[in-house]
């Protein structure tokens, strides 16, 4: 069967069954597909060194003529080396090649080649061992790297990107009308995928994958700029502008940040506009957006309409529970709490009185927007912590009743150019300040061995009045030197913090009873809290002044920015200690950064340097479709770009219905799925 690009990729010459099925195990199933497999790196041999200058122990690439083929030795039962010396025309080396006759045969005397391989040896006799190598007259100097799988050698990898490149020639598209590609300078499909994978230069090689990029990014905006529109839609939810907020202010403990203000500000307008709002407050941990929530749930109330506010876990629910309570019910508000773990008679008791509209604001998990759970008139949705709530929920949330406005609450703050990616659909206000009187909280990276001083600190705060959390990687003891919080817990209860009264709190505790450890902890009985990340988001105790953090390595910069964020919020000067003994780069250059700021959008930005945008795209936490190509780079250069791009493209032609446009269309209804785009 003749193949085409779109045919198996089984039917690909020299491919068939077995590679088949390693192709598949990279999502790889035509050779259409196999042309977006994009290398991960270049081989330019080009930037060969000299022998002398190569580095030992490592790879390097050399330009090298064999000089002499010796005969291959079997040395062990079926293990065969082969040598041969060469020389670059200074100095000699010996080629030594295990186990693979057919590499060493293909190598001739007296021919010159681009040799990579792993170098070792002293400054009189050097060795390359089993090099990759390609003939010195060859005209691809740079070569593709890929991901690869056992079983699927980089050479078939690119012999068959080369068959798909040629189908791909000899029945060429595109997906991008010309005016963009002329307006946005960006090379057509077809050239950009041949050098993509074999550049002609390395500019080449950037050119062909900044369109590349492009083009994945703009299939992602108009996704979510779709999805924004389709939600612009109007409400029977409006409120009336002129009703006052001043008794709810008056009864606030504290006086509005200028940040506060600005987004209740917002949010009360929108709530008079007339089309259900769709908005996304972030804010730095500690910035105090429960309380402009409550605003919007009392603005909502005053209107005679419901507000649900929605948390990931029980913990922040019953939180959020207390907070409103005590802000609102003086107020005349009612509030009422909802989780899985709230016993069915109440749970029914509760259901009947949101449907009869007794109660005004209501706090829980996702429990609050079950099925059975119905409403008198839900008119605003809030979720907190939203990075732990995908698109699909987020979808799902905005189906719960006749369209109510949405507020969702970010305190994992996200680069401009990301969030125009990740929360494309939704208006953004963000909350840059932190209340007055809040000190940094000093952080420090320490090693082992200064746990002891570390906890002799601790023990002196606490024995001033503050509180502590000791944050520990996992919860049972295992294989791995980790340290396991529960064994940790009855450890520093018998030595460390001997006579102080401490407690254990993680995930796998029964709801009533993580309840009733941050009941006490809040209350002040508990003085030290031994957790895992459970504390990570939300948890709100002003008193806690000091954190230490076990196995720092184990976290990442945005998860250890949030764990910090639990201390300093109070009046208190408060610090963080992480511990660790990890020497790995990345490892010290986390610490390095999150000891030296605590601004979390230049956390973030770093977060998204070192991790790379596929991690934040492709994880469950924003389920989000994930990215193929586009780096880290080109996600912070071509955002901006691509976003008018997109917004030009649906203010010409909303349904992406002309002709030049449906290309670009079914692969972002793909992308997306259609029924989230509709
Ligand atoms: P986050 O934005 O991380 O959710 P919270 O809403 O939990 O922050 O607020 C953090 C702490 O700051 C709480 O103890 C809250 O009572 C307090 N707070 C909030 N706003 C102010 C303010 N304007 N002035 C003083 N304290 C405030
Ligand atoms: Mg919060």
């Amino acid at each position: 069967m003749a193949s085409d690009l779109f045919s198996d990729i089984e039917y690909l010459k020299g491919v068939g069954k077995a590679k088949g099925e390693k192709y598949r195990k990279l999502g790889i199933t035509t050779p259409y597909e196999l042309l977006y497999h994009i290398p991960r790196d270049y081989l330019d041999f080009r930037t060969h060194v000299p022998i002398m200058q190569a580095e030992l122990e490592a790879f390097n690439i050399l330009k090298l003529t064999i000089t002499k083929k010796l005969p291959p030795k079997r040395i062990r039962s079926g293990l065969v080396v082969c040598n041969a010396a060469a020389t670059d025309g200074i100095d000699n080396i010996l080629v030594v090649v295990y186990n693979n006759v057919y590499s060493f045969h293909a190598m001739k005397e007296f021919q010159t080649y681009y040799m990579y391989g792993k170098v070792t040896g002293g400054f009189t006799q050097r060795e390359i061992f089993s090099p990759t190598y390609i003939s010195a007259d060859s005209p691809e100097l740079i070569q593709p790297l890929y991901k690869l799988t056992q079983g699927l050698a980089v050479n078939a990898v690119r012999t068959n990107m080369k068959q798909a490149i040629a189908l791909l020639q000899s029945s060429p598209f595109e997906t991008l009308p010309e005016y963009i590609r002329k307006k946005y300078d960006l090379p057509e499909l077809v050239w950009a995928l041949k050098n993509i994978h074999f550049p002609e230069s390395g500019k080449s090689a950037e050119y062909a994958r900044r369109r590349i990029a492009f083009e994945e990014l703009l299939k992602f905006q108009l996704g979510m700029l779709m999805l924004k529109l389709r939600r612009k839609s109007s409400t029977p939810f409006v409120m009336d502008s002129s009703l006052s907020m001043a008794d709810f202010y008056a009864a606030l403990p504290f006086e509005l940040t200028e940040g506060q203000s600005n987004a209740v500000n917002e949010i009360i307008a929108d709530l008079c506009s007339g089309s259900s709002m769709n908005r996304l407050l972030q804010g730095d941990v500690g910035s105090g957006k429960t309380a402009v929530a409550a605003a919007a749930c009392c603005f909502a109330a005053k209107n005679g309409f419901q507000s649900a506010i929605m948390a990931p876990t029980e913990i922040l629910a019953v939180q959020h529970f207390k907070t409103f309570k005590a802000f609102l019910e003086p107020l005349g508000i009612s509030v009422a709490l909802l989780t899985g773990s709230t016993p069915p008679k109440q749970k029914s008791e509760i259901r009947q009185m949101l449907l009869s509209g007794e109660i005004n604001v209501i706090a829980g998990t996702h429990a609050i927007i079950q099925k059975d759970v119905e409403y008198k008139a839900l008119g605003l949705v809030i979720t907190d912590e939203q990075h732990r709530f995908g698109v699909a929920q987020r979808a799902a949330l905005a189906e719960k009743g006749d369209s109510p406005h949405r507020l969702i609450m970010s305190a994992t703050p996200i680069p401009r150019t990301l969030a125009l990616n990740i929360f494309g659909d939704l208006d953004v206000t963000s909350i840059r300040q932190l209340p007055k009187g809040r000190s940094p909280v000093k952080t420090y990276a320490v090693t082992g061995k200064k746990r002891e001083g570390a906890f002799g600190f601790l023990r002196a705060r606490l024995d001033e009045g503050r509180q502590a959390y000791v944050v520990c990687p996992m919860i049972e003891d295992s294989e791995s030197e980790l340290f396991a919080v529960r064994s940790y817990a009855e450890n520093a209860a018998a030595t460390t913090l001997k006579g102080y009264s401490t407690a254990l709190l993680h995930g796998k505790m029964k709801p009533a009873e993580k309840e009733d450890v941050m009941e006490r902890f809040s209350r002040g009985e508990i003085q030290a809290l031994i957790c895992t990340t459970v504390v990570e988001v939300g948890v709100d105790v002003p008193n806690a002044a000091v954190m230490i953090i076990e196995n720092a390595e184990r976290f990442g910069l945005s998860q250890l920015h949030q764990l910090r964020g639990r201390v300093g919020r109070g009046k208190f000067e408060s610090t963080c200690i992480l511990i660790t003994d990890n020497k790995n780069e990345d490892c010290i250059r986390r610490m390095k950064i999150i000891s030296s700021t605590t601004d979390g959008f230049k956390i973030a930005q770093e977060d998204l340097e070192l991790r790379g945008p596929g991690d934040f795209f492709g994880s469950a936490q924003h389920g989000l479709p994930p990215l193929k190509t586009a780096s880290a780079a080109d996600v912070t250069e071509l955002s901006e770009e691509v976003r008018r791009c997109a917004e030009e493209l649906l203010r010409s032609d909303p349904a992406l219905d002309r002709p030049e446009h449906r290309a670009i269309k079914i692969d972002t209804l793909k992308l997306f799925n259609k029924d989230v785009v509709g």
